[in-house]
């Protein structure tokens, strides 16, 4: 383990030292998303986004200039913008706008609900069965057809993708070519920038049918509604790979599904904390990809406390993410180290943070929970949920709406 040289602000030094500093451990080569990481630029962007025509132009995917969803989500993921503060910002837009965009803020909270409650268990499909992994090693994105090259693309260089395009792409990788959904979860997970194992898995498993048992169908159909000018551009226009609806089979329930989907013997442990716990007076404060918000709650409670941040050296040599993860988080870092002292180490974060008496804001992964048991937390912080979890089923997001309490935003 090491500690790291200070991160410097510009987003090109950023990039040289990711290149110097992570090199190994990231996959492709050292590139940047036009997408800024940092507090500043969040703040930014929650300002300038207007929910006013959101409802009609949220799945419009191509020319860029028709899309109307906020491209919130690499805040959103890593607590730069918490669900709360974003469910308030639209408060005084029109009710149609208002009331689409919250019920997809209820989407997140619904898939970190799932995955609070059953952590690596999502990793298989939960109600339904569909393929997780293939022998097959090809990439069915990599195609002449515009809208799967434009994806892919999209999803390489930039890191973000409109939330129809994820569905396009995951749709064709498992329903149509009938590829293991694990394995094209793990390719988005590798290069977008909001990419979570809570909302990811959510909506692969949802896209191919693993939670409702209906897979979505990917087909030209779509393409020429929310792309109109896509196909006159495509070598493929006249022989469309995806002319006709994927065939689909019936999926059969899990014949054991995990009894918690259905119900959560231990609310509390999924939930966390409701109030501070503060058994000590800390020395640092640990911050994860989670964490990264000025409001994180133990971030705000000890803005005297160094920031520590450990590059989890192990977990990143298996994940391979690419660069412009790292470049965002890197830039992210460098930004909160202009308002205070800010450590960045690269090694395995046990061994990093043993002697340390931490403060910490509880964070419902099962990555964060592990580490946490081993290490020496004396200040303990609630995590920010939109609605607090609930004992009630996550069988579906329906499902798990009735049974929600209030909100909290
Ligand atoms: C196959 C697949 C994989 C996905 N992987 C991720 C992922 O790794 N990380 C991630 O944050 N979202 C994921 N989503 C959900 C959704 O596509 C993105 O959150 C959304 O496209 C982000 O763009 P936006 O910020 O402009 O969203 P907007 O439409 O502006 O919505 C605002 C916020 O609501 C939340 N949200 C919107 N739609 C969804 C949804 N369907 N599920 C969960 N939250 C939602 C996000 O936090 C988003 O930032 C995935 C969806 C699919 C179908």
């Amino acid at each position: 383990m090491r500690r790291l040289p200070d991160i410097p602000a510009s987003p090109s030094e950023v990039l040289a030292w990711v290149g110097d500093h992570l090199d190994g451990l990231a996959t492709g080569p050292v590139l940047a998303s036009d997408i800024r990481g940092g507090q500043q630029a969040a703040d930014t962007a929650l300002a300038s986004f207007d929910v006013a025509g959101y409802a009609r132009t949220r799945n419009e995917v191509w020319p860029v200039g028709r899309r109307g969803a906020s491209g919130l989500s690499p805040y959103i993921r890593h607590g730069l913008l918490d669900l709360p503060r974003v469910w308030r910002h639209v408060g005084a837009g029109p009710t149609d706008d208002v009331l689409r965009f919250r019920d997809e803020l209820l989407w997140q909270e619904y898939a970190r609900h799932v995955y609070a409650r059953l952590g690596d268990a999502t990793r298989r499909s939960l109600r339904f069965s569909v393929p997780e992994h293939l022998t097959r090693t090809d990439n069915p994105w990599l195609s002449e057809a515009a809208c799967l090259s434009a994806g892919w693309t999209e999803l390489t260089e930039r890191g973000w993708l409109p939330n129809q395009v994820r569905m396009w792409l995951a749709s064709h990788w498992t329903v149509r070519e009938e590829h293991g959904w694990r394995d094209g979860e793990d390719l988005f997970f590798r290069h977008l920038l909001d990419g979570s194992r809570a909302a990811n898995r959510v909506g692969w498993q949802w896209t191919v049918g693993a939670l409702t048992g209906k897979p979505y169908g990917f087909s030209r159909w779509q393409v020429t509604k929310r792309a109109p000018t896509l196909c006159a551009t495509c070598p493929l226009e006249t022989c469309c790979p995806i002319g006709e609806w994927p065939e689909q089979e019936e999926l059969s329930p899990r014949a054991a599904v995990d009894s918690r989907v259905r119900r959560d013997p231990d609310v509390e442990h999924t939930a966390g904390p409701s109030s501070d716990v503060v058994s000590g007076r800390p020395d640092a404060v640990w911050i994860t990809a989670e964490s990264l918000g000025d409001d994180d709650p133990a971030l705000a409670h000890w803005p005297d406390l160094p920031a520590v941040f450990v590059f989890d050296e192990p977990l990143l040599r298996r994940l391979r993410l690419s660069t412009k993860r790292l470049a965002f988080l890197a830039e992210t870092l460098a930004d909160i180290a202009t308002r205070r002292e800010v450590e960045v180490w690269l090694g395995d974060p046990v061994r990093v943070l043993t002697d340390r008496r931490l403060a910490a804001t509880f964070t419902p992964v099962p990555g964060w929970r592990t580490r946490s048991q081993q290490l020496d937390i004396v200040a303990l912080h609630p995590w920010r949920w939109l609605v607090r979890p609930h004992s009630g089923p996550v069988t579906s997001f329906t499902a798990w709406s009735r049974s929600s309490g209030g909100i909290r935003g």
